[in-house]
């Protein structure tokens, strides 16, 4: 059944399902990695999300925002590299954007996902097209932006707009990061950080159907 929108305890559940998805998904995202950079995300994928349900399993949270901030602390906190960094400015810059909100609604998912990858282009300098998870962030945060309606289809909308991201990096030529030096090389495979970007996304989604 569609929502409307996510209580505080419902927006928490759905990011210790996140959580639990993206350490599923550990074989798929070191392999990524392995082909176009170093093969360690999906090891720091791991570790960053077993920090999130130790900070999340359990707790009681103010708003909303702050479940997104805790997820962005602990990413930030546990898993080192490049996307330690930039998954804590997406999800820190962005739960800072709803803070104060008791629930998440389309309107706050939007938000969410706007601020965030503001956040992540703004300190990170990755552009659009530069073959990174900004590629994946950008189409979701404009699907969250155009579906609106209730937070079910604002996700539903993130989604898509993150898969159709992650597909369209596989013809990117890499020119940020570790796969920068593969040249055209990394033409044809996605970018490991959108494929985390893209299983988020869509975890969120099957939560809130
Ligand atoms: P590292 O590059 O330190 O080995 P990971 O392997 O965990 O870190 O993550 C690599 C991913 O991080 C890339 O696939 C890319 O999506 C993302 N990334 C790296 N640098 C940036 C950046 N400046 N902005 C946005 N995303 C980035
Ligand atoms: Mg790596």
């Amino acid at each position: 059944m569609a929502k409307e929108t996510l209580s505080i305890n419902e927006t928490r559940d759905m990011m210790l399902a996140v959580a639990d998805k993206i350490i599923e998904s550990e074989p798929i995202l070191s392999e990524a990695d392995r082909a176009l950079g170093d093969g360690d995300h999906g090891v720091g994928m791991e570790r960053g999300m077993n920090a999130v349900k130790e900070a999340l399993e359990g707790e009681d949270f103010a708003c909303v925002g702050k479940v997104f901030m805790g997820v962005g602390m602990a990413m930030m906190s546990s898993m080192g590299g490049a996307s330690g960094a930039v998954f804590g400015m997406l999800f820190r810059g962005g739960g800072k954007a709803i803070k104060g909100s008791e629930t998440l609604g389309a309107a706050e998912v939007a938000s969410f996902f706007k601020a965030g990858t503001d956040e992540v282009m703004t300190k990170g300098g990755a552009k659009a097209g530069d073959k990174t998870m900004v590629d994946a962030l950008l189409p979701c945060a404009e699907g969250a932006a155009a579906a609106q309606g209730n937070v079910s289809e604002a996700l539903a909308g993130a989604a898509a707009g993150a898969e159709a991201g992650k597909e369209a990096s596989k013809a990117m030529i890499a020119t940020m990061g570790r796969a920068k030096t593969l040249g055209e090389k990394s033409i044809g495979l996605p970018d490991a950080g959108a494929v985390s970007v893209s299983i988020i996304a869509a975890t969120m989604r099957d939560f809130a159907a």
